[in-house]
């Protein structure tokens, strides 16, 4: 099957004008034409490029749709969840689950970066086509319980990686959950667990994560009180949180780094410098959502070698979208344009989640799905 657009990005630049794409029935790519007519080459009106790679989600937050107000700031918005998340009946949280998939693929999203604190998404991994990296997050504060904590996670992992794959992608990996909820003690289990599989964490969402590691002060001081937990061990390092921890990490790890909305040129440098690989995954609508601002997207862009897309949870998100993430940067930064845009959302996504061999370009041999973006945004997903 031959088929064209009036433009194609193939994950990581526009392609030329008159160029085909032949296609197997199943999606896999045969091979891009330039300047060759075929017969019965379907034209579509829009532009033609991969499947969506979301790198960060939560899927098994889906339930919490509308359940947070917005622009309450981040520890209110964790206390929220906290006390809500559980409020909901298993068939409840089910079928919010199921619904949230069904609108992912809807919009275009191929592979997927989800974390979990529990099991809730086993069964979905299974049922559907997207691609999945599971990261299965590890939380605990308190330096004395990292052992426990770390095994908590560990067995929650073992059986997702004991999960048989099919058609899809199911990897897994036991990440640290964000700054403020992991002890010294905790980053240092979960970086020698598995040194070659990725990482991802909450970075630098909040000014209060940053006080917090420069003097032990700000909004996280009265959430831990809040929440009854014990913060004495913890010593300031008068460096912002990306510097401290980094140090707790193994540099030959992959890392994602999500959110950054308080990321300074300073930590871009220094993370670019530190780690092997790093991902700079932006979630746009879900940051106007809790901090009603966004990072600075120009400024990584100018910095980081590789940015990325998440949507983070319907928990504080309208949608899961990776088109409206999209256009909410497009708003705010028209500098960067489209091109590079696309690239962030299809071949740096598959790249984070180590699945660009299969997923994230339109190249032969490779079955990226293809996505048609209409005049007016929209999404048809072609295959
Ligand atoms: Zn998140």
């Amino acid at each position: 099957m031959f088929i064209s657009a009036d433009k194609i990005h193939n994950g990581k630049n526009w392609l030329p004008k008159n160029t085909t794409i032949e296609i197997a029935n199943d999606g896999t790519i045969i091979e891009i034409h330039n300047n060759q007519k075929f017969e019965n080459t379907k034209h579509y009106a829009g532009i033609i490029c991969p499947g969506f790679v979301n790198v960060h989600c939560h899927l098994e937050l889906s339930h919490l749709k509308g359940a947070v107000p917005e622009h309450i700031g981040l520890t209110s918005f964790l206390m929220n969840v906290m006390r809500t998340r559980n409020n909901f009946s298993e068939a409840e949280k089910k079928t919010a689950r199921e619904n949230a998939i069904q609108s992912l693929i809807e919009n275009g999203t191929v592979a997927v970066g989800d974390i979990a604190n529990t099991t809730d998404t086993l069964s979905l991994r299974e049922k559907d086509k997207l691609h999945w990296q599971t990261f299965v997050e590890c939380i605990g504060f308190n330096p004395e319980n990292a052992e426990a904590n770390f095994s908590f996670s560990e067995k929650i992992y073992t059986q997702f990686a004991q999960q048989k794959k099919k058609n899809n992608q199911l990897n897994q990996s036991i990440v640290p959950h964000a700054p403020y909820s992991v002890s010294e003690q905790l980053f240092k289990l979960i970086a020698a667990h598995q040194k070659e599989n990725i990482l991802s964490i909450h970075n630098q969402e909040s000014a209060a994560e940053n006080e917090l590691y420069q003097n032990k002060s700000g909004a996280f001081i009265s959430f831990f009180k809040e929440i009854g937990i014990d913060n004495s061990s913890f010593v300031a390092s008068s460096e912002s949180s990306l510097k401290t921890y980094a140090d707790w990490l193994s540099a030959d790890t992959p890392t994602i780094l999500v959110h950054n909305t308080f990321s300074t040129k300073a930590d871009v440098f220094f993370a670019e410098g530190k780690f092997k690989k790093v991902f700079w995954c932006i979630c746009p609508n879900a940051n106007l959502y809790i901090e009603n601002r966004l990072p600075d997207i120009e400024l990584l862009n100018q910095f980081a070698q590789n940015i990325c897309i998440g949507t983070d949870s319907l928990a504080s998100n309208h949608q899961l979208s990776v088109m409206s993430e999209l256009q909410t940067i497009d708003q705010n930064f028209p500098m960067i344009g489209w091109e590079l845009l696309l690239r962030w959302a299809t071949y740096n996504g598959a790249c984070a989640l180590k699945m660009e061999n299969e997923i994230g370009s339109i190249e032969p041999n490779k079955k990226p799905g293809l996505v048609l973006i209409k005049n007016d945004f929209s999404i048809e997903k072609l295959y």
